[in-house]
């Protein structure tokens, strides 16, 4: 596979002017952790994590759509060390998930969308496999949701 050593502010960096007009075009605010803290570096095929990431925040964007909330819609992007992984957290003030869903969430082609695909998060989970990672979610009906995506540092 195709592997390019990424420091983890570079990608946050790459993904930000993507992520936040996606996120504008929906009417909800997106921040990105600011201090990253230096040199977490991973060995990641840049264009599956970057796609990982962007299916994420569209999911994100329409959770926040799907609430109609009043309170304005908000995504978070942050990072941090834990342990020889970097932990990814994507997190969101939508709709949340019900117990039904969660369950089935990363099965190809579960959608509750009309016009879903269902494929996003079975695939996003497939390449975060592939990079020996993980992927967790957790969600209350109605608050929000966190996704939690692990990388393996590369060790120095
Ligand atoms: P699709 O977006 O095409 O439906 P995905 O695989 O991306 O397919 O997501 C599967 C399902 O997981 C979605 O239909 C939705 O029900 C749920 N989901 C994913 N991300 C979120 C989120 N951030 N908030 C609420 N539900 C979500
Ligand atoms: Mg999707």
């Amino acid at each position: 596979p195709e592997r390019t050593i990424v420091d983890v502010s570079e990608l946050f960096k790459e993904l930000q002017l993507l992520a936040k007009s996606q996120a504008l075009a929906k009417g909800c605010r997106i921040e990105f952790m600011e201090e990253v803290e230096d040199s977490m570096e991973i060995s990641i095929d840049l264009k599956q994590i970057k796609q990982v990431l962007l299916n994420m925040i569209k999911n994100a964007t329409e959770a926040i759509d799907e609430l109609h909330q009043e309170r304005s819609g908000l995504i978070r992007i942050s990072a941090e060390r834990n342990g020889h992984f970097v932990k990814l957290i994507i997190c969101d003030n939508g709709s949340g998930i019900s117990a039904g869903a969660l369950a089935r969430l990363f099965e190809p082609y579960f959608t509750t969308k009309e016009r879903g695909t269902g494929l996003g998060l079975a695939v996003s989970r497939q390449i975060i496999n592939d990079h020996g990672g993980t992927i967790k979610v957790s969600s209350t009906k109605g608050k929000g949701t966190i996704f939690d995506i692990s990388l393996p540092l590369v060790i120095n």
